[in-house]
């Protein structure tokens, strides 16, 4: 790899304008990266309870299965963001975790029937070496305190969501017209293409994702930590495949990263742990967030595959295409849009906190989960309901995602010190990993247990799910709105 730095970090993060170039190539990867990732996350469920080619799941068990696999991708990126931080370095992590991601996706290509566990497991150490990291480089071009940070994660974000519209739709579709080969295969493709897209731009990075320098005798570390991660694989095929071992696994990495940041605490002043401390709170909240969010790949996929109508507004569109990449669509549209919303409220002195925020994005949170519960009431006999109203509900969910995710990677960036980055975005990541875990279990209660129900019953079965789900978002959003005085304490001069 060519890591020459011509560059130094000075210079990169005195850019003029509103964006570093660097960002632009940062934006290309991750887009890449997240088409093979949603694309993957799209064709997850409907494989596994595919009766003909699939591995003919009960709809529970593969929502069970879902959140567990899902659960373990963003469990990964703290340990990937760990290693980052003390070993490998941001570019060295990418490009590991880049070729992970492009191995498991070959297999599945090549036999996702035998091979399923496995290819997946690959791409679960591969999203975790990646992702995290890609977003903590974003952070480090800017100076702490540079206004246009928040831009520039908003930016990123868009890219993170081109990808996702792309694959969320392009994967579904060519599962169900060609085959489930042809669409893995599809994923494989486009990580090469995030990955050779990083390797030609990293020179433009200077200083910044090199790693740490490693005292002369340690220098075998990296190769432990490649090694180690190959031998990972088995362990994940096991966990992943029997979700009871999620269950420990998941009882297990939360207290123990929990301690590590306590014990990393000690060398922190007072003012950075209070900071550490607000960061945790956002990390809380927003696990019950990815819970509900996350059950688009979950229980909406089995409710969109059986009960809603295959047209938008007159388009005919796929409903489980429409469930996995339409929000994303919503936020390319919305994100700058919103921006602009906060940056004209803060000219007038009106900008709600990210603490008010995040509390905002819970209430649009509930508001969508409204929506698809009021489903239940335009549906026919048959059991199938209206995409657009569908939709809608994923459109307004939008503006809570656009509320809460890229301000919350941007704020861990702000309130976390240099030395715990990869961590503190590895931990906000394994936030994720707890919802989505959650949303496995949340989306198999809502599986109507009688199989012989009729579609009708079914139906009712999931959206008086999300009727509850609805309720505890605004309650939520409400705690969130009330103790945010005394979080913005603890964050000191970062707003
Ligand atoms: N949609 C965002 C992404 O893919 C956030 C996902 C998450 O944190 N759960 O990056």
């Amino acid at each position: 790899m060519n890591t020459s730095s011509a560059l130094t970090l000075q210079e990169i993060q005195d850019f003029k304008g509103k964006y570093p170039k660097q960002l632009w190539y940062l934006f290309f990867s991750e887009m890449w990266e997240r088409f093979c990732f949603y694309g993957m996350r799209g064709m997850l469920v409907l494989f596994m309870v595919d009766k003909v080619v699939g591995l003919q799941m009960k709809d529970d068990a593969a929502n069970l299965q879902y959140g567990a696999t899902q659960a373990f991708v963003y469990a990964f990126t703290f340990i990937g963001g760990l290693f980052a931080d003390k070993i490998l370095g941001f570019r060295k992590s990418l490009f590991w975790g880049g070729i992970l991601m492009i191995v498991g996706s070959c297999i599945l290509a090549f036999d996702p029937h035998n091979f399923f566990f496995l290819g997946i497991s690959f791409t679960i150490i591969g999203t975790g070496f990646f992702k995290p990291n890609i977003s903590t480089m974003v952070g480090t071009l800017y100076k702490n305190g540079d206004s246009r940070t928040d831009a520039g994660f908003s930016l990123f974000y868009a890219g993170i969501n081109v990808g996702a519209l792309l694959g969320g739709y392009a994967c579904v579709v060519v599962a169900k017209e060609y085959s489930w080969n042809l669409a893995f295969g599809l994923a494989a493709i486009v990580m090469t293409i995030s990955l050779v897209t990083f390797i030609f731009t990293q020179k433009t990075l200077g200083p910044i994702g090199l790693p740490p320098v490693l005292e002369k005798n340690k220098s075998w570390y990296e190769y432990a930590v490649y090694i180690g991660s190959l031998g990972l694989i088995p362990i994940i095929m096991a966990m992943v495949s029997k979700t009871e071992y999620t269950d420990w696994f998941m009882y297990i990495i939360g207290p123990c990263t929990l301690v590590y940041i306590l014990y990393e605490m000690r060398s922190f002043s007072a003012a950075e742990n209070k900071k550490l401390f607000a960061a945790l709170v956002f990390i809380i909240f927003s696990i019950l967030f990815w819970a509900f969010f996350e059950q688009s790949g979950g229980s909406l996929s089995l409710f969109a595959a059986s009960h809603l109508t295959d047209n938008v507004m007159g388009i005919p569109l796929d409903p489980n295409g429409v469930n996995n990449s339409s929000n994303s669509l919503f936020v390319i549209i919305f994100a700058a849009l919103l921006g602009m919303v906060w940056i004209w409220m803060g000219k007038r002195k009106i900008e709600p906190n990210t603490l008010i925020k995040f509390g905002l994005g819970f209430l649009f949170l509930a508001a969508g989960f409204y929506i698809f519960y009021y489903t239940k009431f335009f549906a026919d006999a048959n059991g199938v309901t209206s995409l657009n109203l569908f939709t809608f509900g994923w459109f307004i969910i939008t503006f809570g995602e656009l509320c809460l995710s890229p301000i919350g990677m941007s704020i861990m960036t702000k309130l976390s010190p240099k030395r715990m980055q990869g961590v503190m975005m590895g931990m906000w990541f394994l936030a994720s990993a707890y919802g989505q875990y959650a949303a496995g279990i949340l989306g198999a209660g809502m599986v109507n247990p009688n199989e012989n129900a009729t579609a009708s019953e079914k139906l009712v079965s999931y959206t008086d799910g999300y009727y509850q789900l609805a309720i505890y978002a605004l309650i939520a959003g409400l705690v969130l709105i009330i103790i945010s005085p005394f979080v913005k304490k603890m964050m000191g001069e970062v707003k």
